[in-house]
């Protein structure tokens, strides 16, 4: 029969050692966080060979009393845990008392300490983690860790370790990381004697990114900051146009710890969702605090999950935060009045004194009406009711059908519906009418108190492509007038309840499609409906449409649906993300085209909206519009 035994104390140490040291990268990781709980307020951290052969982290913090030296190096010693109701501490701080030991274990480690009050430091070595004397030396307050010849007497667990380069990348990984999440803390970490990173830790997250992940990441910035109830969110994320390959720039801070998670990755995500060029994802680093009890980190070195008691509430302050920041990017400043049509309704407005005698309708010059169908009076209703949160610009005509009872129809954002007589039925009706647009309101009253800017002046249209104009700070823009009209397009369609007005084809396009193409179209059947499509299967890889979208040209019926069936093939994931791709198509072929002749005023409607900054990229990402400022100018033509 075998006999039993205990392990020999250093075999124990050993076994454990491996579960706290896997590599350099974890060494780093412990003894920055025990400068930082001793409250150090600079760390620097020197490595050589990957840290494998040298690693030494020195910091300003509170030190340890030369007696105190050996018994920091015990198991299971430390000096965090005072009461039993400490021990959930663990779990959320990984104060397990056994960093030192396992790293002492494993090396051969010098330990210098002082404590602030106290004239000279103490050293130890420790060979394998059996302590040797310790020793009166000079050194600054704060302690500095020097470990030698990592995982020299454990030759299995050498043999995991990679190049010295990689081993080196995760250790500066870690420092980088720690950096960010203590933007109050000076890091500076030396790389074989080279000084890759140095944070000033002045408390700003900005100069950490900027040292931490470089400039042009940190150029690429927005900031960011929002909460919902308990949950705070604060730092940046990348401007859409600096989109990266991979989420590799996504770093999230729960409660000053990294962690990984789908949730935040998605909250982020979900935020640029129609601002990014396909393929690209974006960057950010996010704090998120929220009360200890509404979240569980497991720290263990190699996991850093999160739980979240609420991750609804969760994801929506973070996805709340992100998008408005990217709403409001590139916005001109705002003073701290709201707009007046967000102040007061429509008919508040009209009867206020200072108004002038209302006039009932705005021509709208010929030509194709933004985003309209070519509807060109405009009536303002004569219903008060609330004023549509978005600017509007659509006007439809919508007429009661002889012998049936007038509905009208739901009320969607970015339309105005003119209703043609008879139409007393209307009066009768539940649902409100919506408000005339305000902005058009404007148009007739030139002294509204609705700008606060003059609007830009509009020089012309070059290449039946760009808009030019300057604003009222001597800048000039360029517009894409597509783009800026597809999104305006986009805007429209997604925010709409109902699916967009359709037309009837008098004749049904017939349009053949490839097998798999086909079957995708015929499959999402009500999903095009949903956008305005009405398609029945005409058999034999033929797909008949019977009403299509009133804005899209009816020769278009065909390569629209085309390449809606293209994108249901590529897409089958959510309903949702799949109407958006969908819309874009949409859009798409309904915008203004580059190359054709377009209206003055639906040039200058185009550039209203980019000067609110409403518009900034059409629904691919792509930029929208493009800005000289004088001193670009100047510089141009050597005048600066
Ligand atoms: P833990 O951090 O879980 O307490 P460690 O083994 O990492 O366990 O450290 C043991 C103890 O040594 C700590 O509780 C702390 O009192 C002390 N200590 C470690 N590093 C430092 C440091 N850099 N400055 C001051 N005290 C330290
Ligand atoms: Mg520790």
């Amino acid at each position: 029969m075998p006999q039993i035994q205990q392990l020999p104390a250093h075999i124990a140490d050993l076994i454990a050692a491996g579960e706290v040291v896997e590599r350099p990268a974890s060494v780093c990781k412990e003894l920055l966080e025990n400068a930082l709980d001793a409250g150090a307020s600079a760390v620097s951290v020197e490595l050589e060979k990957g840290g494998l052969t040298y690693l030494r982290v020195t910091d300003n913090g509170c030190g340890m009393a030369a007696d105190q030296l050996p018994t920091a190096f015990l198991r299971h010693a430390t000096s965090k845990l005072r009461t039993a109701s400490d021990l959930a501490a663990i779990h959320t701080l990984g104060f397990r008392g056994e960093a030192l030991a396992a790293i002492s274990a494993v090396s051969r480690l010098d330990v210098f300490s002082r404590e602030p009050s106290s004239d000279a430091g103490a050293r130890l070595h420790l060979e394998g983690g059996v302590p040797g004397e310790v020793t009166a030396a000079g050194c600054p307050v704060g302690t500095t860790i020097c470990v030698r010849d990592l995982f020299y007497n454990t030759p299995a667990r050498m043999k995991f370790m990679k190049k010295d380069s990689a081993e080196g990348a995760a250790a500066s990984a870690v420092v980088t990381q720690l950096a960010l999440s203590h933007p109050d803390v000076s890091f500076k970490l030396l790389r074989d004697g080279a000084e890759v990173l140095h944070t000033p830790g002045n408390g700003e997250l900005l100069p950490a990114v900027y040292a931490a992940l470089g400039r042009e990441f940190a150029l690429s910035l927005l900031p960011v900051s929002g909460s919902n109830g308990d949950v705070k969110v604060s730092g940046f994320v990348t401007k859409p146009l600096a989109g990266h390959g991979t989420r590799a720039r996504q770093l999230f801070f729960v409660n000053g710890r990294l962690v990984k998670s789908q949730l935040l990755t998605a909250a982020v995500e979900e935020g640029y969702r129609n601002r990014l060029l396909k393929g690209k994802f974006p960057g950010c680093v996010l704090h998120i605090t929220l009360p200890a009890d509404a979240v569980d980190v497991n720290v263990h070195p190699a996991k850093t999950v999160v739980k979240f008691v609420s991750d609804k509430s969760v994801f929506d302050a973070v996805y709340h935060t992100v998008t408005s920041a990217l709403d409001e990017e590139g916005r001109p400043p705002k003073p701290a009045e709201k707009p007046f049509f967000q102040a007061m309704t429509a008919a508040e407005f009209r009867a206020r004194p200072d108004a002038p005698a209302p006039k009932n309708a705005v021509e709208i010059p010929a030509g194709r009406a933004i985003g309209s169908a070519p509807a060109r009076t405009y009536t303002p209703a004569p219903v008060p009711a609330p004023v549509p949160a978005a600017p509007v610009l659509e006007v439809r005509d919508v007429a009661p059908e002889p012998g049936k009872p007038f509905t009208a129809p739901a009320p969607r954002p970015g339309t105005v519906y003119h209703i043609t007589p008879p139409a007393a039925a209307a009066a009768s009706e539940p649902e409100p009418m919506p408000e005339p647009e305000p902005e058009q309101q404007a148009i007739e009253m030139p002294d509204a108190p609705a700008r606060e800017e003059a609007p830009w002046r509009i020089a012309g249209e070059v290449l039946k492509t760009y808009i030019i104009c300057e604003d009222g700070d001597g800048a000039v823009w360029l517009i894409d007038k597509h783009a800026a009209h597809e999104r305006v397009r986009f805007d429209a369609l997604k925010a709409s309840p109902v699916p967009p007005m359709e037309q009837q084809l008098l004749t049904p396009a017939a349009v053949t499609l490839s097998g798999e193409e086909y079957g995708a179209v015929l499959e999402n059947l009500p999903l095009l409906e949903r956008c305005g499509f009405r398609c029945e299967d005409f058999g034999d890889g033929t797909v008949l449409v019977r009403a299509l979208p009133d804005d899209v040209p009816a020769a278009e019926a065909a390569s629209t649906l085309e390449e809606m069936a293209q994108k249901l093939l590529l897409q089958r994931a959510d309903p949702e993300t799949l109407r958006d791709e969908l819309l874009h198509t949409i859009a798409c072929k309904s915008a203004i085209k580059a190359g054709m002749t377009s209206d003055v005023t639906e040039l200058a409607a185009l550039v209203r909206r980019v000067q609110s900054g409403e518009i900034r990229y059409c629904p691919h990402g792509r930029p929208v519009a493009a800005k000289l400022t004088r001193y670009e100018l100047e510089k141009m033509f050597k005048r600066a």
